[in-house]
């Protein structure tokens, strides 16, 4: 193939390129694509995997991010609409189209400026923002297979990209700070005019999510000079995919199914974001450690309600015991009939076992004093008002052994992963009935299904599953589930299960949603880390 000599002075005009060797320049000039943009041209999506990378030849491109993440229409609703109304609008509406949806972060010009060069490197990689040309511009178009192919036809290569990498590392791209800054101060690059604000960027955003934190921030706006707070949100979890999407922030908002491992929490650093702020008790998937090696700040919701968690236990073990999910559907069906399959037992005079006598368990233990059952426990440490109330300590085999209804109300720690596993099973009282609220990675699901088939336990009330992040909080009914442990617990008679709905009352959402706004305040004065009042990371190991 000819070589352009066009493609070749651009790639020397580039800082990345300019000292290359021949043999590359060649074989990159080989690649490029010489693209003559009208106005409003779409070279990258946001929330698409990045599959190219730009030389400016001459002109403008410009980034922008769209500022309001709606959960009504869903984060990538809003973002397909938003393409295909640029698609159809006239070519003059399109940058007045992307001023009214979107937030211009920054612009990107000069003859020989790389955009998107480091995101064809890693796997992938999705675009923070959109970058569409303002006004005509010449632009030359690498594609992410080509230029790895290339990369991977010759090692030197890599070496050759590794020392044009250094050199623009130490001279250094201002774009992102130029991103921050403007993300940061809404908009305006020199920080005038801004209120001092705290950004936020609220991942896993439901409809309740939503309709609770609007209100109650607009509040803390209005009541609060000294600074304002900014929450944007999406629905999108938060995960090593999705953490890109935080530029800007200085802060995220959590919950239950994010994920904040080690790579999560370096991306998030980067981006200069150093606080996570989860909006549940629970933060098992949360690397504490990676937290604390990247200076991030975290804090959760201690206690919401623990009356929600305990008496969403009882009615699962109602629902259980009493069959009445099964119950009412007969009825509804107009079969008033009973059988032994409606049957159930008296709580009263049972011997119930509680694993975790914490906040939500020593709740727990009291309601169950309430039905006169044998209440015995097992917990690393031992409450002196479970004791003072009626209930009894024992090791974890003779709760195992004694338990005809066993609760499991500890965290999910490397110490109770799988606590119900196989090798238990034969350790439980037959026809035991389990209840989880905790978390699902306490039960080893396939054990539980063959407890089940077996008739050591004779029925589960789960609000929680090991694999539902995958599943919950989204509408599966018009899916096919992937999932065959998910699927089989579905199609088990014996088998009540709630979708991680045990927190969710009127007081618990209130309480959630004004704790997460006064960690958020404590974090933005000043009380960071170990400091934090609702701070999780360990101090150390
Ligand atoms: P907590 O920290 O007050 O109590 C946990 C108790 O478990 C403590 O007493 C602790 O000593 C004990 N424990 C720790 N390791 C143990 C072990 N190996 N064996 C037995 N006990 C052990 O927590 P909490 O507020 O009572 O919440 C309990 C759990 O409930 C949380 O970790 C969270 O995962 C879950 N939760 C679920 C929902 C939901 O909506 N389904 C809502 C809130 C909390």
């Amino acid at each position: 193939m000819a070589i352009s000599e066009e493609a070749l002075k651009i790639l020397k005009a580039t800082s990345w390129f300019a000292s290359s060797s021949d043999e590359l320049l060649q074989a990159l000039a080989s690649k490029l694509k010489f693209v003559d943009a009208e106005d409003g041209h779409i070279f990258i999506e946001e929330g698409t995997i990045i599959d190219k990378f730009m030389i400016l030849e001459s002109g403008q491109l410009v980034r922008t991010k769209l500022h309001i993440l709606d959960e009504e229409s869903g984060a990538k609703g809003r973002r397909a609409s938003f393409r295909s109304s640029l698609r159809n609008m006239k070519r003059a509406e399109v940058s007045a189209s992307i001023k009214r949806n979107a937030v211009e972060v920054d612009t990107i010009e000069g003859h020989g400026r790389v955009t998107g060069l480091l995101h064809n490197i890693k796997d992938g990689s999705t675009a923070f923002a959109t970058v569409t040309s303002k006004g005509s511009a010449k632009v030359w178009v690498m594609h992410k297979t080509d230029f790895r192919d290339i990369l991977a036809s010759k090692p030197e290569f890599m070496f050759d990209l590794l020392g044009a990498m250094a050199t623009e590392l130490r001279t250094g791209s201002k774009s992102l700070r130029t991103l921050m800054t403007n993300l940061k101060t809404g908009g305006k690059s020199d920080g005038t005019d801004a209120k001092d604000t705290l950004r936020v960027l609220c991942y896993d955003t439901t409809s309740w999510v939503s309709e609770a934190f609007k209100p109650a921030v607009e509040a803390f706006n209005k009541s609060h000079d000294d600074f304002q707070m900014i929450i944007d949100y999406t629905s999108e979890r938060l995960g090593p995919q999705t953490a890109t999407y935080a530029a800007g922030y200085e802060a995220v908002c959590t919950f239950v199914n994010d994920t904040a491992d080690a790579d999560t929490m370096q991306t998030l650093s980067r981006l200069g974001v150093s606080m996570i702020a989860q909006r549940a008790a629970g933060f098992d998937r949360i690397d504490t450690k990676a937290a604390r090696a990247y200076g991030m700040t975290v804090a959760r919701v201690p206690a919401y309600s623990p009356y929600a968690v305990a008496e969403h236990g009882i009615a699962l073990l109602m629902a259980v015991n009493r069959k009445t999910s099964k119950a009412s559907n007969r009825v509804k069906m107009a079969n008033f009939t009973l059988d032994a399959g409606l049957m159930g037992m008296d709580i009263h005079g049972k011997t119930v076992g509680v694993m975790g006598t914490g906040k939500i368990g020593q709740i727990l233990c009291n309601i169950i004093l309430g039905f006169g059952a044998k209440l015995i426990c097992y917990d690393v440490f031992q409450s002196e008002a479970v004791k003072k109330a009626g209930g009894t300590y024992m090791s974890q085999g003779e709760v195992f052994a004694q338990s005809d209804i066993l609760f499991l109300m500890m965290p999910l720690l490397p110490a109770t992963k799988h606590t119900i596993n196989e090798s238990m099973l034969p350790k439980l009282k037959k026809g035991v009935i389990l209840i989880n609220t905790s978390r699902g990675g306490l039960i080893d699901t396939k054990a539980l299904l063959k407890g089940l088939h077996s008739g050591i336990i004779s029925g589960v009330g789960m609000d929680v599953y090991e694999n539902e992040q995958a599943y919950f909080f989204q509408d599966w009914s018009a899916k096919n589930i992937q999932d065959p442990d998910l699927l089989a617990l579905l199609g088990e008679p014996g088998v009540v299960l709630t979708a991680h709905q045990a927190f969710f009352t009127k007081e618990a959402v209130n309480k959630i949603t004004s704790t997460t706004i006064e960690n958020l305040e404590a974090f933005k004065m000043g009380k960071h880390r170990l400091e934090h009042p609702n701070n999780c990371i360990p101090k150390d190991d």
